[in-house]
């Protein structure tokens, strides 16, 4: 409730947000949305289906919370409006409990996802997946049609907790690297890239075993009892030592960094989740720090896209720029819009596909005009819908995560 009272209804935070850019109706705005949770807080209306569909319709970018000039922490205020719904959704409560369980029994537990996701690796690397997409059978398979598109070209080797990664010759610090759920199965490249970037300025990229789901996915959707029981695994797993703890999903980052608050009433974890979450850094930010990073030659025009949870709830918008402009011959493009969502949003394009679907066609338009090489950024889920952006509108541009750029670059230097 005293989240809810900070709002001042001043409206500086609804042009910021994309559900609304979309629908122009203030029950699809920050703004309307906390209203509904207030006139419900306080008894003046029941929870109906109509208020349950306007906050799931909420894409918890945050966009809101970084504009909004009263520090109402919108992103807290979703996490409970969604747990309400968990209490007692008025409509689609089967779904509710199959999402719950799917997060809770593939998602958090490792061997369980890896077996779900091995067959889906096995199809994205082979002949198979041109066959099909030559048929345009894609265009009528639906949400299924759409998660195909938004596969990386090819997928490498998982990067797993405790398994070896790339070491520099002289080690002078050692960070751990956090290998997330998805992230690790899925874009093992980007880790891989991230371990040969950090070599070269010397530092050792840990993949620390015991580590596993951050535990956002479970927060966004109103499961925070459960997100603390795997904040605290992490906690245990990782929270012995001082080394910083280095993350390249935007939205785990995120979700880590607000450990120290999301086990505030936990007396026997509260001090060492507030010191775990001082340890963690966006992979960008920790680079920056580290800047001058060593050669990189990319002459190409890259448009970089703000992560949600990379600029508005971390706020790091600087430093990606920053070490992208410093690589030689690189052009940054800038779109309008780079840092609206794209409609990814963890699992909102699966379970919201019409939004997702117009944010996503917002940056196609975007990326067709300004005709871009390469699409860079900082999270799994908007590198996956950046895949089906340009693979529907037939744009040519390679996406790639940021680190993976300054390894590309770095390699072409020789390093
Ligand atoms: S959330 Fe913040 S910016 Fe939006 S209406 Fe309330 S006080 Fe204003
Ligand atoms: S979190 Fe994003 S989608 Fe949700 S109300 Fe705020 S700006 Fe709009």
């Amino acid at each position: 409730m005293e989240d809810l009272s900070k709002c001042v209804h001043c409206g500086l935070c609804v042009n910021a947000c994309p559900t609304y850019a979309i629908t122009g109706l203030e029950v699809e705005s920050p703004r309307g949305r906390i209203h509904l949770a207030r006139s419900i807080e306080e008894g003046r209306i029941p929870l109906t289906p109509a208020v349950q569909t306007h906050w799931e319709l909420c894409l918890q970018c945050r966009a809101c919370e970084a504009v909004c000039p009263s520090g109402v922490p919108y992103g807290r205020i979703m996490e409970h409006a969604r747990a309400q719904l968990d209490a007692g959704a008025p409509a689609g409560r089967s779904g509710r409990r199959l999402r719950k369980l799917l997060l809770r029994q593939v998602v958090a537990r490792p061997r369980v996802l890896s077996g779900v996701l091995a067959p889906v690796r096995l199809y994205a690397n082979s002949p198979v997946r041109g066959l099909v997409r030559r048929t345009g059978l894609l265009r009528l398979l639906g949400r299924m049609g759409m998660a195909e598109m938004q596969l990386p070209k090819c997928i490498g080797t998982p990067v797993r907790p405790g398994k070896g990664l790339a070491k520099p010759e002289s080690a002078a610090t050692t960070a751990i690297l956090f290998t997330g759920c998805v992230m690790g199965e899925l874009f093992g490249e980007v880790h891989r890239a991230t371990a040969r970037v950090l070599a070269r300025s010397g530092v050792t990229a840990e993949a620390t075993a015991g580590q596993g789901c951050c535990g956002a996915l479970h927060a966004h959707d109103g499961d925070i009892d459960f997100a603390r029981t795997l904040a605290r695994k992490n906690i245990d797993a990782l929270g012995g030592g001082d080394e910083p703890i280095v993350v390249n999903s935007a939205g785990c980052g995120a979700a880590m960094k607000e450990y120290g608050e999301l086990l505030s009433g936990d007396a026997t974890y509260r001090d060492t989740a507030k010191a775990f979450a001082a340890r963690v850094q966006d992979v960008t930010e920790f680079l920056a720090q580290l800047a001058p990073l060593p050669g990189g030659v990319f002459p190409h025009r890259v448009a970089y896209q703000d992560a949600c949870h990379l600029a508005h709830a971390q706020r790091i918008r600087t430093q990606p720029r920053a070490l992208l402009g410093a690589l030689q011959g690189c052009e940054l493009v800038e779109t309008a819009g780079a840092d609206m969502c794209c409609g990814a949003a963890g699992i909102y394009s699966i379970v919201q596909p019409a939004m997702s679907e117009a944010l996503r066609a917002r940056k196609a338009e975007q990326f067709a005009r300004h005709r871009p090489d390469v699409i860079a950024t900082a999270n799994p889920g908007c590198q996956m819908q950046y895949n089906a952006a340009t693979r529907e509108a037939g744009i040519p541009a390679r996406v790639m995560h940021v680190v993976e750029v300054i390894d590309e670059a770095q390699r072409a230097a020789g390093l």
